[in-house]
């Protein structure tokens, strides 16, 4: 690890439109604290027609970083000077690195998916069959991870467009190995696909605070073999999470993706090892007061 104990002082930014509920700034000012690390995180509302100049501000400034969320994380990739093959695949940029005067995008969403998996002790069966309920950039980066895996993807969303342009993407990766069907959420199949599921994945907001009576898949409970995971964090426990749960069905928070997604990023900007178990508890402590507001 890099001595940044004597570096000169560093802001990080999570920038898009909007920004307010994000946890972010605790998340990472919490571990800059903890090691004594002379950097802050704060999060600045950008839109789109803002970013080109933001870019240049920050290569003037010369800050090591930041995070890019909604609506921003495609349009980004149009200004930058550089851009890692898993964003390029993924079509998204969550996370940005300047080095030496250039920006470099990356996408740190698949890892965050991938430990969230392996912490929960998911196993990816040969052929499993996997629903992705949603097609934006959370589905794409689920898709993307499922391809390295053979799989059977039924993917459901509200508009069917969507998810047939998310097929073509992973289609037109030739190393991916997921086979992949679209459907219309609430078509008449849906409760077959379901049942017949190894693993769910709602990759939309449904269910998100503070409309939290909701879940993606109404009128379906999960069943003991089979796996959930909710990648909406607030709540930490879903009406989706919950309703599996209590009907035995292993599940996963997407509070432990926005925790590795997190930790990626924080290790590539200062190859630092970040206190995953700190950031928990600052996560669970600011999503348990926007709660409650
Ligand atoms: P996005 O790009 O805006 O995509 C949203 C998706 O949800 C689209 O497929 C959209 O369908 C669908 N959708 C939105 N509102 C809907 C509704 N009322 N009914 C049915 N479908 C609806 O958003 P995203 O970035 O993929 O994020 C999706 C969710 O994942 C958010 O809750 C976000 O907080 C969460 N997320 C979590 C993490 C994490 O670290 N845990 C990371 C990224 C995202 P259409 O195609 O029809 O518009």
């Amino acid at each position: 690890m890099e001595d940044h104990t004597s570096k000169s002082y560093s802001t990080f930014y999570l920038i898009g439109n909007p920004v307010a509920h994000s946890i972010s700034p605790q998340i990472f000012n919490a571990l800059f604290e903890h090691f004594h690390l002379p950097y802050n995180y704060t999060k600045m509302l950008v839109t789109s027609q803002k970013l080109p100049d933001i870019l240049n501000t920050f290569k003037k400034q010369g800050i090591i970083g930041f995070n890019v969320t909604i609506p921003l994380k495609n349009t980004i990739m149009d200004y930058l000077d550089e851009i890692s093959p898993i964003a390029k695949k993924i079509g998204a940029v969550n996370s940005v690195k300047i080095q030496n005067g250039r920006t470099i995008g990356t996408n740190t969403d698949i890892q965050g998916i991938q430990n969230s998996f392996e912490q929960a002790g998911y196993v990816h069966q040969v052929n499993q069959q996997v629903v992705l309920v949603g097609s934006g950039g959370a589905a794409y980066a689920a898709a993307s991870y499922l391809s390295n895996y053979t799989t059977t993807l039924s993917i459901i969303n509200r508009t069917l467009e969507n998810a047939e342009n998310l097929r073509r993407n992973m289609v037109s990766h030739p190393e991916n190995k997921v086979k992949i069907t679209c459907y219309p959420l609430h078509c008449p199949q849906e409760e077959s696909i379901l049942e017949s599921a190894d693993l769910i994945i709602n990759a939309t907001p449904i269910g998100m605070w503070p409309q939290s009576d909701y879940d993606p898949i109404d009128g379906y409970i999960p069943k003991q073999n089979q796996w959930v995971f909710d990648m909406v964090y607030n709540p930490i426990e879903t009406k989706l999470l919950r309703k599996s749960k209590l009907n035995g069905a292993k599940t996963i928070s997407g509070l432990d993706m926005l925790i590795y997604q997190a930790a990626e990023a924080f290790r590539w900007w200062i190859d630092w090892v970040p206190n995953i178990e700190l950031m928990k508890h600052v996560a669970v402590q600011n999503l348990s007061i926007i709660s409650s507001e």
